[in-house]
């Protein structure tokens, strides 16, 4: 084939396109076709979005709420952010110090492309979701992934993390719960990032998009109580797509310094100018009105993780740690590897692992190579137990017939 006359921007060359969305699109393409797909791929809630919250995006139509918001998100949306962090967490920060965004995604490229460029270095603990290393790339700086061990629950060895930070590191990436683990980080990790990132002058990012789906009653330890100096140099990431069943509303916030702030909105003028009109009404909504949505959502995810972690370390030679959060478990699958499948195909690592489960067991799964973690594969529970039982029980089929 011809080489196309128009040439790409080397930016884009370097990155792949969201392995989580295209593993979505091909579960989705196949349903399509009539076969019988199993969906553990894309994290997302099986929820609708609340109705009172739905009226209010459609009060926002019909009052001819659709014109150009100001760049940040409207100031009653900052000022219930504002709210919710002070009533939630005790935080307090006032309407300027949040930018609203086109989604939580949208919200760490805007902070990527605000705060790194060639040259920086930015630490990423691996397992990461899909997006922090592209985001990074896209800012022209330079992603370190800082490996964490499954035998220790996947927390913050700081030691470990001391031997990749560099004086290039600029700033630290954190998921508590993650994705894909649901691992939370130990205070002990917490207090040695904090004190890491206080004399060498990191922002930290925190990426709490999964903190309203925490399982057990303690109180998660997070970075911003290590010590009150680092609310200056510490982003809060968060957003309504988890929280409220909001996926497709596409609106997430950050909270942090004015001045970074600032800068983001800078960003946002030249780029989406504002997230949708409408659907900052519907935030609106989900954060000023009755809090007990999240919580019935992830009531209804403990049965769920209980049968899928039940079934999952009933399968010989599979690990997996116990979600302290999220809807996701990250089973160690590894024992599979150099097995063969009955047509002759090795089972060399985990993207032709999640390949012969798609293509021979009909489930839909996330690779771990795509989370920086080779030995494992996701899988969300955000669906039904009908559908769980089901998925388990192909996986389990699956894997005993590979030899
Ligand atoms: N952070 C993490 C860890 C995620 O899994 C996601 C995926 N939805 C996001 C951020 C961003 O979500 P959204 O853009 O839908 O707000
Ligand atoms: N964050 C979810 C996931 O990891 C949604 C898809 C995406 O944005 O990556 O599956």
């Amino acid at each position: 084939m011809d080489a196309p006359i128009i040439e790409l921007a080397a930016r884009v060359k370097e990155i792949k396109a969201s392995p989580t969305l295209a593993v979505d699109a091909k579960a989705k393409a196949l349903k399509a076709e009539g076969a019988d797909v199993l969906n553990f791929s894309v994290g997302e809630p099986d929820f609708d979005t609340p109705p009172h919250v739905c009226e209010a995006g459609k009060a926002a139509i019909d009052e001819g709420f659709t014109r150009y918001t100001p760049v940040p998100g409207i100031l009653p949306l900052r000022e219930a952010v504002c709210h919710r962090l002070a009533t939630d967490h005790g935080w307090r920060y006032q309407p300027d110090q949040i930018q609203v965004s086109c989604g939580g995604k949208h919200g760490l490229y805007n902070m990527a492309q605000a705060l790194f460029g060639p040259g920086d270095e930015v630490l990423i603990p691996a397992p990461y979701w899909v997006s922090y290393p592209p985001i990074v790339q896209l800012a022209g700086a330079t992603p370190v992934i800082v490996p964490l061990d499954e035998a220790s629950d996947f927390d913050l060895d700081p030691a470990v993390l001391q031997q990749y930070a560099t004086p290039r590191t600029r700033g630290i990436i954190l998921n508590s719960p993650s994705n894909p683990t649901g691992s939370v980080l130990s205070a002990r990790a917490l207090e040695a990032i904090g004190k890491m990132a206080l004399e060498n002058s990191w922002v930290v990012i925190s990426d709490d998009i999964y903190d309203t789906i925490v399982y057990g009653d303690d109180k998660l330890p997070h970075i911003l109580e290590v010590d009150p100096r680092l609310s200056e140099q510490t982003l809060i990431l968060n957003g309504v797509s988890k929280s409220f069943a909001m996926t497709g509303w596409r609106i997430g916030y950050t909270a942090g310094p004015k001045h970074i702030i600032a800068a983001m909105n800078k960003i946002q003028s030249q780029s989406t100018s504002n997230p949708s009109s409408v659907a900052q009404k519907a935030a609106l909504a989900a954060l000023n009105g009755p809090q007990d949505f999240p919580r019935q959502m992830r009531d209804a995810f403990v049965p769920r993780l209980n049968f899928i972690m039940e079934a999952l370390t009933a399968i010989e030679g599979v690990t997996c740690v116990r979600p302290r959060g999220s809807f996701y478990v990250f089973p160690n699958l590894s024992a599979y590897f150099g097995r063969q499948s009955q047509d002759g195909r090795v089972i060399g690592d985990s993207v032709a692992l999640a390949d012969y489960l798609l293509e021979e067991a009909l489930l839909a799964t996330v690779p771990g190579a795509a989370f920086g973690a080779d030995q494992f594969v996701r899988f969300s529970f955000a669906t039904s137990m009908g559908v769980l039982e089901e998925g388990m029980k192909r996986l389990a089929d699956a894997l005993a017939g590979l030899r």
